[in-house]
Protein backbone atom coordinates (compact mmCIF):
# COMPACT_ATOMS: atom_id res chain seq x y z
CA UNK A 1 0.00 0.00 0.00
CA UNK A 2 1.93 2.92 -1.24
CA UNK A 3 1.11 6.50 0.55
CA UNK A 4 -1.62 8.55 -0.56
CA UNK A 5 0.56 11.63 -0.45
CA UNK A 6 2.09 10.50 -3.96
CA UNK A 7 -1.08 9.78 -5.40
CA UNK A 8 -1.76 13.46 -4.57
CA UNK A 9 1.25 14.72 -6.74
CA UNK A 10 -0.01 12.36 -9.57
CA UNK A 11 -3.75 12.52 -9.72
CA UNK A 12 -6.47 14.61 -9.72
CA UNK A 13 -9.32 14.37 -8.69
CA UNK A 14 -9.05 11.38 -6.16
CA UNK A 15 -11.93 9.95 -5.21
CA UNK A 16 -11.90 7.82 -1.63
CA UNK A 17 -14.64 5.73 0.29
CA UNK A 18 -15.00 5.36 3.48
CA UNK A 19 -16.19 2.47 5.68
CA UNK A 20 -17.03 1.65 9.01
CA UNK A 21 -15.97 -1.88 10.78
CA UNK A 22 -19.83 -3.57 11.26
CA UNK A 23 -20.46 -5.31 14.42
CA UNK A 24 -21.03 -8.78 13.41
CA UNK A 25 -19.77 -11.37 10.59
CA UNK A 26 -23.55 -10.61 8.57
CA UNK A 27 -21.93 -6.81 8.95
CA UNK A 28 -18.91 -8.12 7.61
CA UNK A 29 -20.10 -10.45 4.68
CA UNK A 30 -22.40 -6.65 3.47
CA UNK A 31 -19.25 -4.93 3.06
CA UNK A 32 -17.54 -7.56 1.40
CA UNK A 33 -20.61 -6.98 -0.88
CA UNK A 34 -20.29 -3.53 -1.38
CA UNK A 35 -16.19 -3.84 -1.42
CA UNK A 36 -16.99 -6.13 -4.37
CA UNK A 37 -19.73 -3.93 -6.49
CA UNK A 38 -17.42 -0.67 -5.79
CA UNK A 39 -14.38 -2.52 -7.62
CA UNK A 40 -16.07 -1.21 -10.62
CA UNK A 41 -15.43 2.69 -10.06
CA UNK A 42 -12.11 1.76 -8.49
CA UNK A 43 -11.31 4.21 -5.68
CA UNK A 44 -7.91 5.72 -5.14
CA UNK A 45 -8.24 4.56 -1.64
CA UNK A 46 -10.63 3.77 1.34
CA UNK A 47 -10.60 4.28 4.75
CA UNK A 48 -11.82 2.67 7.70
CA UNK A 49 -13.00 4.71 10.65
CA UNK A 50 -11.76 3.26 14.53
CA UNK A 51 -14.50 2.74 16.92
CA UNK A 52 -14.95 4.75 20.16
CA UNK A 53 -14.21 1.25 22.14
CA UNK A 54 -14.87 -2.64 22.28
CA UNK A 55 -14.79 -5.16 19.58
CA UNK A 56 -15.31 -3.52 16.56
CA UNK A 57 -11.78 -1.75 16.87
CA UNK A 58 -10.58 -5.69 16.09
CA UNK A 59 -12.64 -5.46 13.19
CA UNK A 60 -11.18 -2.17 12.03
CA UNK A 61 -7.76 -3.79 11.41
CA UNK A 62 -9.77 -7.08 9.78
CA UNK A 63 -11.73 -5.18 7.53
CA UNK A 64 -8.76 -3.08 6.62
CA UNK A 65 -6.83 -6.53 6.08
CA UNK A 66 -9.69 -7.59 3.78
CA UNK A 67 -9.94 -4.59 1.44
CA UNK A 68 -6.14 -4.87 1.28
CA UNK A 69 -5.55 -8.79 0.45
CA UNK A 70 -9.10 -9.75 -1.24
CA UNK A 71 -10.12 -6.30 -2.89
CA UNK A 72 -6.28 -4.65 -3.84
CA UNK A 73 -7.55 -1.26 -1.89
CA UNK A 74 -5.03 0.97 -0.92
CA UNK A 75 -6.24 1.15 2.44
CA UNK A 76 -6.33 4.06 5.31
CA UNK A 77 -6.78 2.81 8.72
CA UNK A 78 -7.99 5.73 11.49
CA UNK A 79 -6.71 5.72 14.89
CA UNK A 80 -7.76 7.85 17.99
CA UNK A 81 -6.21 8.57 20.87
CA UNK A 82 -9.57 7.22 22.98
CA UNK A 83 -9.19 5.07 25.54
CA UNK A 84 -4.97 4.39 24.69
CA UNK A 85 -1.85 5.39 26.33
CA UNK A 86 1.31 6.08 24.56
CA UNK A 87 2.91 2.88 24.51
CA UNK A 88 -0.39 1.14 23.14
CA UNK A 89 -0.53 3.77 19.93
CA UNK A 90 3.04 3.09 19.12
CA UNK A 91 2.41 -0.84 19.45
CA UNK A 92 -0.94 -0.39 17.43
CA UNK A 93 1.18 1.75 15.02
CA UNK A 94 3.97 -1.11 14.64
CA UNK A 95 1.50 -3.51 13.75
CA UNK A 96 -0.36 -1.04 11.32
CA UNK A 97 2.90 -0.49 9.38
CA UNK A 98 3.90 -4.13 9.92
CA UNK A 99 0.89 -4.95 8.38
CA UNK A 100 1.86 -3.24 5.20
CA UNK A 101 -0.33 0.03 5.72
CA UNK A 102 1.64 3.26 4.81
CA UNK A 103 -1.41 5.33 5.69
CA UNK A 104 -3.43 6.42 8.69
CA UNK A 105 -6.20 8.94 9.21
CA UNK A 106 -5.41 10.09 12.69
CA UNK A 107 -7.40 11.69 15.28
CA UNK A 108 -8.43 12.61 18.91
CA UNK A 109 -11.90 10.89 18.80
CA UNK A 110 -15.00 11.95 20.78
CA UNK A 111 -15.76 11.78 23.97
CA UNK A 112 -17.73 8.54 25.22
CA UNK A 113 -21.30 9.13 25.14
CA UNK A 114 -22.90 11.07 27.74
CA UNK A 115 -19.95 13.42 28.73
CA UNK A 116 -18.85 16.73 26.43
CA UNK A 117 -15.81 16.60 27.50
CA UNK A 118 -12.30 14.61 26.38
CA UNK A 119 -10.28 12.76 28.93
CA UNK A 120 -7.40 11.29 27.81
CA UNK A 121 -6.24 7.68 28.97
CA UNK A 122 -3.49 7.37 31.44
CA UNK A 123 -0.41 8.32 29.92
CA UNK A 124 -2.22 9.25 26.62
CA UNK A 125 -3.05 12.52 24.13
CA UNK A 126 -4.97 14.77 24.31
CA UNK A 127 -5.15 16.28 21.07
CA UNK A 128 -4.76 14.96 17.43
CA UNK A 129 -1.76 16.90 16.70
CA UNK A 130 0.11 15.07 19.73
CA UNK A 131 -0.77 11.50 17.45
CA UNK A 132 0.37 12.48 14.42
CA UNK A 133 3.67 13.82 16.44
CA UNK A 134 3.49 10.27 18.23
CA UNK A 135 3.00 8.17 14.71
CA UNK A 136 5.76 10.71 12.61
CA UNK A 137 8.12 9.85 15.30
CA UNK A 138 7.86 6.15 15.49
CA UNK A 139 7.17 5.60 11.49
CA UNK A 140 8.72 8.52 9.64
CA UNK A 141 7.28 7.51 6.43
CA UNK A 142 3.74 6.96 7.41
CA UNK A 143 1.49 9.37 5.46
CA UNK A 144 -0.98 11.20 7.60
CA UNK A 145 -4.25 12.40 7.10
CA UNK A 146 -6.18 14.78 9.97
CA UNK A 147 -9.68 15.73 10.00
CA UNK A 148 -10.73 19.24 9.25
CA UNK A 149 -13.63 21.19 10.46
CA UNK A 150 -15.30 23.74 7.69
CA UNK A 151 -18.15 24.49 10.22
CA UNK A 152 -16.09 24.67 13.07
CA UNK A 153 -15.33 21.75 15.70
CA UNK A 154 -18.58 21.60 18.30
CA UNK A 155 -15.64 22.17 21.16
CA UNK A 156 -13.86 25.04 19.55
CA UNK A 157 -14.74 27.94 20.86
CA UNK A 158 -14.10 30.41 17.82
CA UNK A 159 -12.57 29.77 14.25
CA UNK A 160 -9.28 30.75 14.38
CA UNK A 161 -8.60 28.42 17.56
CA UNK A 162 -9.77 25.98 15.51
CA UNK A 163 -7.83 26.78 12.59
CA UNK A 164 -4.79 27.22 14.36
CA UNK A 165 -5.82 23.94 16.05
CA UNK A 166 -5.62 22.52 12.84
CA UNK A 167 -2.72 23.73 11.43
CA UNK A 168 -0.63 22.13 14.38
CA UNK A 169 -1.85 18.53 13.03
CA UNK A 170 -0.48 19.63 9.55
CA UNK A 171 2.97 21.17 11.12
CA UNK A 172 3.02 18.00 13.31
CA UNK A 173 3.46 16.06 9.54
CA UNK A 174 0.09 15.82 9.08
CA UNK A 175 -0.11 15.35 4.60
CA UNK A 176 -3.58 16.20 4.29
CA UNK A 177 -7.04 16.73 5.52
CA UNK A 178 -10.59 15.36 4.63
CA UNK A 179 -13.31 17.52 5.91
CA UNK A 180 -16.38 17.09 8.04
CA UNK A 181 -19.16 16.30 5.23
CA UNK A 182 -21.14 19.54 4.39
CA UNK A 183 -24.05 20.29 2.53
CA UNK A 184 -23.80 23.71 1.05
CA UNK A 185 -20.09 24.35 -0.86
CA UNK A 186 -20.01 27.87 -0.22
CA UNK A 187 -19.29 26.61 3.54
CA UNK A 188 -16.29 24.59 2.00
CA UNK A 189 -14.62 27.12 -0.37
CA UNK A 190 -14.47 30.00 2.66
CA UNK A 191 -12.82 27.03 4.59
CA UNK A 192 -10.18 26.30 2.30
CA UNK A 193 -9.32 30.45 1.84
CA UNK A 194 -9.13 30.44 5.58
CA UNK A 195 -6.47 27.55 5.32
CA UNK A 196 -4.34 29.25 2.89
CA UNK A 197 -4.49 32.90 4.60
CA UNK A 198 -3.20 30.49 8.07
CA UNK A 199 -0.20 29.02 5.54
CA UNK A 200 -2.09 25.23 5.21
CA UNK A 201 -1.07 24.34 2.24
CA UNK A 202 -1.90 20.60 2.33
CA UNK A 203 -4.78 19.16 -0.09
CA UNK A 204 -8.12 19.85 1.90
CA UNK A 205 -10.38 16.44 0.72
CA UNK A 206 -14.02 17.82 0.79
CA UNK A 207 -15.99 14.93 2.85
CA UNK A 208 -19.40 14.25 1.49
CA UNK A 209 -22.40 12.29 2.45
CA UNK A 210 -24.94 11.68 0.28
CA UNK A 211 -28.41 11.45 2.38
CA UNK A 212 -30.58 8.59 2.41
CA UNK A 213 -33.27 10.06 4.19
CA UNK A 214 -34.80 13.45 6.49
CA UNK A 215 -34.27 11.92 9.70
CA UNK A 216 -31.00 10.48 9.01
CA UNK A 217 -29.66 14.00 8.01
CA UNK A 218 -31.69 15.63 10.92
CA UNK A 219 -29.82 13.13 13.30
CA UNK A 220 -26.23 13.59 11.68
CA UNK A 221 -26.32 17.68 11.36
CA UNK A 222 -27.17 18.02 15.37
CA UNK A 223 -24.32 16.15 15.99
CA UNK A 224 -21.57 17.59 13.49
CA UNK A 225 -23.41 21.17 13.78
CA UNK A 226 -23.51 21.27 9.55
CA UNK A 227 -26.21 23.91 7.70
CA UNK A 228 -28.66 22.31 6.24
CA UNK A 229 -30.05 24.43 3.44
CA UNK A 230 -33.41 24.81 3.36
CA UNK A 231 -33.61 23.54 -0.17
CA UNK A 232 -32.57 20.45 0.40
CA UNK A 233 -35.19 20.05 3.16
CA UNK A 234 -37.66 20.84 1.08
CA UNK A 235 -37.11 18.07 -1.56
CA UNK A 236 -36.42 15.46 1.14
CA UNK A 237 -39.86 16.48 2.72
CA UNK A 238 -42.15 16.29 -0.67
CA UNK A 239 -40.70 12.35 -0.84
CA UNK A 240 -42.86 11.79 2.67
CA UNK A 241 -40.06 9.40 3.79
CA UNK A 242 -40.02 7.50 0.62
CA UNK A 243 -37.06 5.31 0.70
CA UNK A 244 -35.93 5.14 -3.34
CA UNK A 245 -37.70 8.54 -3.88
CA UNK A 246 -35.02 10.19 -0.59
CA UNK A 247 -32.30 8.50 -1.49
CA UNK A 248 -32.29 9.54 -5.06
CA UNK A 249 -32.37 13.25 -3.74
CA UNK A 250 -29.57 12.43 -2.05
CA UNK A 251 -27.58 11.30 -4.65
CA UNK A 252 -29.01 14.39 -6.48
CA UNK A 253 -27.65 17.13 -4.26
CA UNK A 254 -24.14 14.94 -3.66
CA UNK A 255 -23.62 15.08 -7.67
CA UNK A 256 -23.96 18.51 -7.66
CA UNK A 257 -21.80 19.55 -4.94
CA UNK A 258 -18.83 17.33 -6.01
CA UNK A 259 -19.67 18.59 -9.77
CA UNK A 260 -19.35 22.25 -8.17
CA UNK A 261 -16.28 21.09 -5.90
CA UNK A 262 -14.37 19.72 -9.11
CA UNK A 263 -15.09 22.53 -11.00
CA UNK A 264 -13.71 24.88 -8.35
CA UNK A 265 -10.46 23.03 -8.24
CA UNK A 266 -10.97 20.47 -5.07
CA UNK A 267 -8.43 17.79 -5.48
CA UNK A 268 -10.84 15.16 -5.34
CA UNK A 269 -13.67 14.34 -3.01
CA UNK A 270 -14.44 11.50 -0.35
CA UNK A 271 -17.87 9.83 0.21
CA UNK A 272 -19.13 8.67 3.39
CA UNK A 273 -21.25 5.94 1.93
CA UNK A 274 -21.90 4.30 5.39
CA UNK A 275 -21.05 0.81 3.83
CA UNK A 276 -23.37 0.79 1.47
CA UNK A 277 -21.84 1.17 -2.68
CA UNK A 278 -25.36 1.84 -4.14
CA UNK A 279 -24.86 5.83 -4.15
CA UNK A 280 -21.28 5.92 -4.81
CA UNK A 281 -21.63 4.16 -7.89
CA UNK A 282 -24.38 6.11 -8.58
CA UNK A 283 -22.59 9.06 -8.54
CA UNK A 284 -19.61 7.62 -10.38
CA UNK A 285 -21.90 7.13 -13.16
CA UNK A 286 -23.29 10.20 -12.81
CA UNK A 287 -19.64 12.06 -12.94
CA UNK A 288 -19.09 9.83 -16.08
CA UNK A 289 -22.21 11.18 -18.09
P1 LIG B 1 -8.42 17.50 17.40
O1 LIG B 1 -7.77 17.98 16.17
O2 LIG B 1 -7.55 17.11 18.55
O3 LIG B 1 -9.43 18.66 17.87
C1 LIG B 1 -10.35 18.46 18.93
C2 LIG B 1 -10.70 19.80 19.57
O4 LIG B 1 -9.58 20.28 20.32
C3 LIG B 1 -11.01 20.90 18.57
O5 LIG B 1 -12.01 21.72 19.12
C4 LIG B 1 -9.70 21.65 18.41
O6 LIG B 1 -9.88 23.02 18.04
C5 LIG B 1 -9.08 21.50 19.80
N1 LIG B 1 -7.62 21.37 19.76
C6 LIG B 1 -6.91 20.59 18.92
N2 LIG B 1 -5.59 20.63 19.19
C7 LIG B 1 -5.45 21.45 20.24
C8 LIG B 1 -4.33 21.89 21.01
N3 LIG B 1 -3.10 21.47 20.73
N4 LIG B 1 -4.56 22.75 22.05
C9 LIG B 1 -5.83 23.18 22.33
N5 LIG B 1 -6.93 22.78 21.65
C10 LIG B 1 -6.75 21.93 20.62
N6 LIG B 1 -14.04 9.57 15.29
C11 LIG B 1 -13.80 8.28 15.67
O7 LIG B 1 -14.01 7.94 16.83
N7 LIG B 1 -13.35 7.34 14.76
C12 LIG B 1 -13.10 7.65 13.48
O8 LIG B 1 -12.67 6.80 12.70
C13 LIG B 1 -13.32 9.00 13.03
N8 LIG B 1 -13.08 9.38 11.76
C14 LIG B 1 -13.20 10.70 11.39
C15 LIG B 1 -12.86 11.09 10.09
C16 LIG B 1 -12.95 12.42 9.69
C17 LIG B 1 -12.56 12.82 8.30
C18 LIG B 1 -13.42 13.40 10.61
C19 LIG B 1 -13.54 14.84 10.22
C20 LIG B 1 -13.78 13.02 11.91
C21 LIG B 1 -13.67 11.68 12.32
N9 LIG B 1 -14.00 11.26 13.62
C22 LIG B 1 -13.78 9.95 13.99
C23 LIG B 1 -14.55 12.21 14.59
C24 LIG B 1 -13.45 12.88 15.45
O9 LIG B 1 -12.82 11.92 16.26
C25 LIG B 1 -14.13 13.94 16.32
O10 LIG B 1 -14.60 14.99 15.52
C26 LIG B 1 -13.32 14.46 17.48
O11 LIG B 1 -14.19 15.21 18.35
C27 LIG B 1 -12.17 15.39 17.11
O12 LIG B 1 -11.15 14.70 16.52
P2 LIG B 1 -9.93 15.50 15.85
O13 LIG B 1 -8.94 14.50 15.44
O14 LIG B 1 -10.40 16.45 14.85
O15 LIG B 1 -9.40 16.29 17.17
Amino acid sequence: NRPISELFAQKRPLRSLEFFPPRDDAGVENLRAAAEALRRINPDFVSVTYGAGGSTRERTTQVSAMLKTDFGLTVMPHLTCVGHSRDELNELADRIYENGFRNIMALRGDPPKGSVEFKPAPNGLRYANELVALLKARHADLCLGVGGYPEKHPEASNEDVDLDNLKRKVDAGASFITTQLFFDNTVYYRFVEKCHARGITVPVIPGIMPVLSLKQVRRITQLSSAYLPPALIKRLEAAHDDADTSEMIGIDWALTQIRGLLANNAHGYHLYILNRARSALALAAGLAA
